[in-house]
C-alpha cells in the first residue's frame, strides 16, 4: 500500500484490533502512535515489538472521551512531529444489557466512549491538519451499527452515530483535503468477542457465510487501505468487514 504521510494516531491501541492496526500500519513504514488509557505496560510492550521489527512507535496516554486529554495528546504529537497524517478512532467500549434493565448511565457511558470521543478527536484533527491540506481518518464502528441488536440499545447507537458522524466528517473534510471514513467489523477474535459462551459463539458462526469470525489483522488490513493513498477517491464509506453476515 502506498502512503504519502508518515505518522498515524490509533486510538485504544494496546490490544485487540487496534494492536493489530499498529503492526500493520508499522510494517507500511509509518511512525505509530499507540494511545493507551490507563496501564502503559501493554502499549510499552507493543512499542517494543514494534521498534524489535526495526520500525518507529511512541506511547501516548489520554482518556479519548476528555476534551483536555485528547488537546495534550494532539499537542504533544504536533510538537513532536510538525504534523499527524493520519487518524485511527478505535477505542470503544461495551455495557451489554437488554433495554429495560440497562440504566442512563450505561448508555451515556457507552455514547460518550464510542461517540462523542469520535467527535473529539476528528474536530482536533480537522483543526491541526486543514492547513496542511493533507490527510485521512478511519473510524472502527461496527456491524451493530447497520443491523441493531438485542443487549446492545447503546453501543449499536453509538456506532450508527459514528458512521453518520464519518459521512459528516467526510464533507466538511473534503474542502480541505482530508478523507474521512469508517469500517463496520463483524464478529472479531478479540477479549471483547472471547467474553461470549461458545454455544453462542457457535450460533453466530452458523449464520456467517464465510463460516468463521473475522481476525484483527483482517479489520487492520481494510483500515490501512482506507487510510493509504490507494483510497485517494474514496470518502465518507462504511466499508464492511463482517464475512457476508450483513449484505
Ligand atoms: P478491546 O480489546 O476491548 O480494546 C478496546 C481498547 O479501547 C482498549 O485498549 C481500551 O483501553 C481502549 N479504550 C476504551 N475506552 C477508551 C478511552 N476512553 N480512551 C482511550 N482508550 C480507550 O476491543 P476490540 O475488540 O479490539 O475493539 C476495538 C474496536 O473495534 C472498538 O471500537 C469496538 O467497538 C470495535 N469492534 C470490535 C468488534 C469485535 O468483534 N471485537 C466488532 C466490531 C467492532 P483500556 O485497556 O484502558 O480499557
Amino acid at each position: 500500500m502506498n502512503f504519502s504521510g508518515k505518522n498515524v494516531l490509533v486510538t485504544g491501541a494496546s490490544r485487540g484490533i487496534g494492536q493489530a492496526i499498529v503492526r500493520v500500519l508499522a510494517q507500511n513504514n509509518l511512525k505509530v502512535w499507540i494511545n493507551y488509557r490507563g496501564d502503559a505496560k501493554p502499549a510499552n510492550e507493543l512499542k517494543a515489538e514494534i521498534e524489535d521489527m526495526g520500525f518507529e512507535a511512541a506511547i501516548i496516554q489520554a482518556d479519548v472521551s476528555k476534551v483536555e486529554d485528547v488537546a495534550s495528546m494532539f499537542k504533544a504529537i504536533m510538537e513532536s512531529d510538525g504534523q499527524l497524517s493520519y487518524l485511527v478512532n478505535n477505542a470503544g467500549i461495551t455495557k451489554d444489557k437488554l433495554a429495560l434493565r440497562m440504566s442512563l448511565e450505561d448508555f451515556t457511558d457507552v455514547i460518550n466512549a464510542n461517540l462523542t470521543s469520535v467527535f473529539i478527536t476528528s474536530k482536533e484533527f480537522l483543526k491541526a491538519m486543514s492547513k496542511k491540506r493533507f490527510g485521512s481518518v478511519v473510524n472502527i464502528s461496527s456491524i451493530v451499527s447497520e443491523m441493531g441488536n438485542a443487549g446492545q440499545v447503546n453501543y449499536s447507537a453509538s456506532k450508527g452515530g459514528v458512521n453518520t458522524l464519518t459521512k459528516s466528517f467526510a464533507k466538511e473534510g473534503a474542502l480541505r483535503g482530508l478523507r474521512f471514513n469508517a469500517v463496520t467489523p463483524g464478529f472479531i477474535q478479540t477479549a471483547m468477542t472471547d467474553e461470549l459462551k461458545d454455544d453462542i459463539k457457535d450460533e453466530y458462526i452458523k449464520n456467517i457465510p464465510l463460516k468463521r469470525f473475522g481476525s484483527a489483522k483482517e479489520v487492520a488490513t481494510a483500515v490501512a487501505f482506507l487510510l493509504s493513498d490507494d483510497a485517494s477517491y474514496i470518502t465518507g464509506e462504511i466499508l464492511k468487514v463482517n464475512g457476508g453476515l450483513y449484505m
